[in-house]
């Protein structure tokens, strides 16, 4: 099938008078008739349902589809697109590893990566990911256990060498985790360009309208754990609450999700609720419409602002002259995402009053759904950050994020030329 088709059939299939729609199963638990079946569940002897923090029937349909989509061989649904990511390191790092990562990356990310998982002992090098593949080299330890970056980064909309970014990780004998989140797999697919593992902050583009907060993991299946065992003792050594079960030797190309499944999610419970999981399932049978008009939209708004004498820079990977434009019509020869960039000239003070003078496009802590929306990072999501960190993650103090929507560009030309008018 190709992508467009499995967008509306991959991951639930009816059988002969089955519901059409994905049922949304609204239940915690599962019955079974004796208590030796419900025993080999708990043992991971057999496959079954038995409790919604592991897994659920519904949120199970909606991973493999997402699955498919990105070309991984399993797939999981994590509550947030923040705990996706958490799961996803931390189902092979522990107190003493390290990672290296990409330091333009979503400002909860570099939190999560600078601050929170830094005090369960957990190292990060924060990189400039546009540097040559011999100073990024340098970065690495004896110590470290993946590498992270973003394929579109939020909000600098950045294009990552994928394939550089794999053949360091593979050089280092560790994975390659990418978030794909903007450019969802309808743009790009990871995996194809040696990503090993993929993570979604699905509240984005997937979900689509702003309704669920949720994320994913994708494993590709491709990274050989056992090659690397003394890395990864985790996947390769046993595990004492499973009875002694060595997940890559039990599970093969499985083993990643099914220890973040049965070990992460069963301890750390962050899942997606199930109906949430059902509004993400709907959201998905459009995406590859979404994301065609999402890409159209804000090529011509780029392009309009870039002719803007009040604008003062734009940054959109589909712009002719970007400075991503290779790597996008390399990685997203189908369009970037609807997100793009740009500062008005006079600097912060400016491009707030522009801001607060538009009229259909809303001030809001969103990014990619159906409704054009903007924020400005330095006051809003990285205002955590200070002036030297905001720099080192390419967050220009006048930047403003555009999150451009699903509505007639007509009508948001009109909203943008009024507000800049203004200036
Ligand atoms: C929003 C976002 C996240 C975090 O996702 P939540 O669903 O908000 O927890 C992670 N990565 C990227 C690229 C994002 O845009």
């Amino acid at each position: 099938m190709n992508i467009e088709t499995k967008c509306l059939h991959s991951g639930y299939v009816p059988g002969n008078g089955e519901p059409r729609q994905l049922p949304v199963y609204q239940s915690t638990t599962f019955k079974y008739a004796t208590s030796d079946e419900m025993g080999k569940l708990f043992d991971l002897e057999a496959n079954g349902y038995f409790y919604t923090r592991l897994q659920n029937p519904t949120n199970d349909a909606v991973a493999a589809k997402i699955a498919e989509l990105e070309g991984g061989v399993a797939g999981m649904l994590t509550s947030s697109g923040q705990a996706a990511n958490f799961f996803a390191l931390f189902n092979i790092c522990e107190a003493g590893s390290h990672i290296v990562a990409s330091s333009s990356i979503y400002g909860g990310t570099f939190n999560l990566l600078g601050v929170t998982m830094k005090k369960m002992g957990i190292d990060c090098t924060f990189v400039d990911q546009d540097l040559p593949e011999e100073e990024l080299a340098k970065f690495f330890k004896p110590n470290t256990r993946a590498v992270f970056g973003e394929t579109i980064t939020n909000p600098t909309v950045s294009v990552l060498d994928i394939e550089k970014f794999a053949r360091l990780a593979h050089s280092h004998g560790v994975p390659l985790i990418v978030d794909n989140t903007f450019a969802t797999p309808i743009n790009c697919q990871p995996i194809k360009w040696g990503a090993d593992i993929v993570t979604h902050s699905t509240t984005k583009y997937m979900d689509g309208h702003a309704v669920g907060v949720g994320g994913a993991i994708v494993d590709s299946g491709n990274f050989d754990w056992m090659q690397y065992a003394d890395k990864f003792p985790g996947l390769t050594t046993p595990d004492d609450s499973y009875h002694g079960i060595v997940y890559a030797e039990r599970f093969g190309k499985l083993a990643y999700i099914t220890k973040a499944t049965a070990q992460l999610m069963r301890d750390l419970g962050s899942i997606q609720s199930p109906q949430n999981a059902f509004y993400l399932m709907n959201g998905l049978e459009s995406l590859h419409l979404r994301m065609e008009r999402h890409c159209e939209n804000a090529l011509t708004i780029a392009k309009f602002l870039s002719e803007n004498e009040k604008v003062a820079w734009v940054a959109y990977p589909d712009l002719e002259g970007d400075r991503y434009n290779s790597f996008a019509k390399k990685y997203l020869p189908k369009g970037s995402c609807g997100v793009l960039a740009f500062g008005i000239k006079g600097g912060r003070e400016k491009s707030i009053k522009f801001m607060d003078s538009l009229k259909l496009a809303a001030i809001a802590t969103h990014v990619a759904d159906a409704k054009t929306c903007l924020l400005h990072p330095a006051s809003h999501t990285h205002r955590q950050m200070t002036e030297k960190q905001l720099l080192e993650a390419g967050v220009a103090p006048d930047l403003i994020r555009l999150s451009v929507g699903l509505e007639s560009v007509e009508d948001l030309l009109d909203d943008l030329r009024q507000a800049l008018d203004k200036i």
